[in-house]
C-alpha cells in the first residue's frame, strides 16, 4: 500500500484518465474492477448524461471510482451537484482554479484532486486543500500546459516542492514508464491513451484504430493561443498550421476549430476534420485490448522491470 492506494482505497497506483468522449461508465468501472481508479469523463458530457454515467458505474462497481471535471465546463455548477448528490469518492478537477471549488466538495466528503502542468500551479493546489495532483507533462494527449514542461523534468520538480501524493500522467502507457515515474518520486501514474484505445472506451472505432496505426512524430501540441491541445496532425490540423503560417489572428483560429471539433474527431470517427486528441505514446499503441488486459500488462512490466534493476545491467 502506498500513499495514493491509501487514499483512494484501490489496489493498484493506476489512474484512468478523464478523457472527453472516451470515458463512458464501462471504462471506468472496468478500471475499478480490476483495481485501478476508473474515471468518467464529465468534459463532454450534459448534466443528465453524467448523473447517468454516474448511477450506472455505482451499478457496475463496487469499488472506488472518479469523475474528471474540467472546470472551464458551462454548467460546471450542475455537474458539481451531480458528485455530491451521488457521493462519487474522488473527484479530479483540471483546467481552472482548484480554490473554486475544493472546499465544497471536501465539505461532502469527496477526495479533491487537481490535474497541474507546473510546479507552480502544484504548490497553489495544495495550498487550495486539495489531497493529491496529477501532475501532466508535454507528452500527453488532450489539453496540456503552455510551458511544454515534460514529464521527466515535471514529476521530480513538483514531487521536490508539494507535500501531498503526485500522481504522474503524460508519456506513461508501459510498466517501464510507470517504474520510471516512481523512480521520480510519483505516487501513481495516470495513463490516458492506451484506454482511448481500450475495449470499454468510447471512442469512435476509426479513432480507436488511427490510435494503433499512429507513429512517431504523428502528434502535435497545438492552440496555445487558445487552450494548447495535443492531437493527432490530420487534416484539420493541417488547416491550423496553414492559419498559422498566415498570421491568422485569435477570432480566424476560433472560427477554424468551431464547435464540436473533438466530438466530430473522437466520438463520431471523422479522421479527416476532427479534433484527435491523443498521446505522443500512439506511437507504441499497437492493439485495441480490454482495459483489465492493459493494467496487467503494465504491472507485469513494472515488476519485471523492477527485478531486472538488481541485476548486473545497472551497474557501471
Ligand atoms: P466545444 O465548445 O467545441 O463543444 C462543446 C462540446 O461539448 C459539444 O460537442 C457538446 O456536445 C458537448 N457538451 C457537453 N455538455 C455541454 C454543455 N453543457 N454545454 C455545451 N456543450 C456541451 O468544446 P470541446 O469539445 O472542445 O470541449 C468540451 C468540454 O471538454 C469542455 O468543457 C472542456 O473543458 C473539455 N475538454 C477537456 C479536454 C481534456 O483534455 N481534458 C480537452 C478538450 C476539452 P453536443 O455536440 O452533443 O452538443
Amino acid at each position: 500500500m502506498n500513499r495514493i492506494t491509501k487514499l483512494f482505497g484501490i489496489e493498484k497506483p493506476i489512474i484512468q484518465a478523464g478523457m472527453i468522449w472516451c470515458s463512458p461508465w464501462q471504462l471506468a468501472s472496468a478500471v475499478s474492477n480490476h483495481g485501478g481508479l476508473g474515471v468518467i469523463g464529465a468534459g463532454s458530457m450534459y448534466p443528465d448524461v453524467l448523473e447517468e454515467h454516474v448511477i450506472k458505474c455505482k451499478n457496475a462497481t463496487k469499488m472506488p471510482f472518479a469523475v474528471n471535471l474540467p472546470l472551464l465546463y458551462p454548467d460546471i455548477d450542475q455537474h458539481i451537484e451531480t458528485v455530491i448528490k451521488h457521493k462519487v469518492p474522488v473527484v479530479i478537477t483540471s483546467a481552472g482554479n482548484p480554490k473554486t471549488w475544493t472546499k465544497i466538495l471536501k465539505e461532502a466528503g469527496i477526495t479533491v484532486v487537481h490535474v497541474v502542468s507546473s510546479a507552480k500551479f502544484a504548490l497553489k493546489s495544495e495550498s487550495a486543500g486539495v489531497d493529491a495532483v496529477v501532475a501532466e507533462g508535454f507528452e500527453a494527449g488532450g489539453h496540456n500546459g503552455r510551458e511544454e514542461t515534460t514529464t521527466l523534468t515535471l514529476i521530480q520538480d513538483v514531487t521536490n516542492k508539494v507535500s501531498i501524493p503526485v500522481i504522474a500522467a503524460g508519456g506513461i502507457a508501459t510498466g517501464k514508464s510507470m517504474l520510471a515515474a516512481m523512480v521520480l518520486g510519483a505516487d501513481a501514474v495516470q495513463i490516458g491513451s492506451r484506454f482511448v484505445a481500450s475495449e470499454e472506451s468510447s471512442a469512435h472505432l476509426n479513432f480507436k484504430n488511427r490510435v494503433v496505426q499512429s507513429g512517431e512524430g504523428d502528434t502535435s501540441l497545438t492552440l496555445k493561443e487558445m487552450t494548447p491541445v495535443r492531437m493527432i496532425k490530420n487534416e484539420f490540423y493541417g488547416k491550423l498550421q496553414s492559419a498559422y503560417s498566415e498570421n491568422a489572428s485569435l477570432e480566424h483560429l476560433k472560427e477554424l476549430l468551431g464547435r464540436g471539433r473533438a466530438k466530430k474527431g473522437m466520438f463520431e470517427g471523422d479522421l479527416n476534420e476532427g479534433e484527435l486528441e491523443i498521446g505522443q505514446v500512439a506511437t507504441y499503441i499497437n492493439k485495441i485490448q480490454p482495459a483489465s488486459v492493459i493494467m496487467d500488462e503494465v504491472i507485469l512490466e513494472y515488476h519485471n522491470t523492477r527485478r531486472q534493476l538488481s541485476s548486473k545491467s545497472f551497474d557501471f
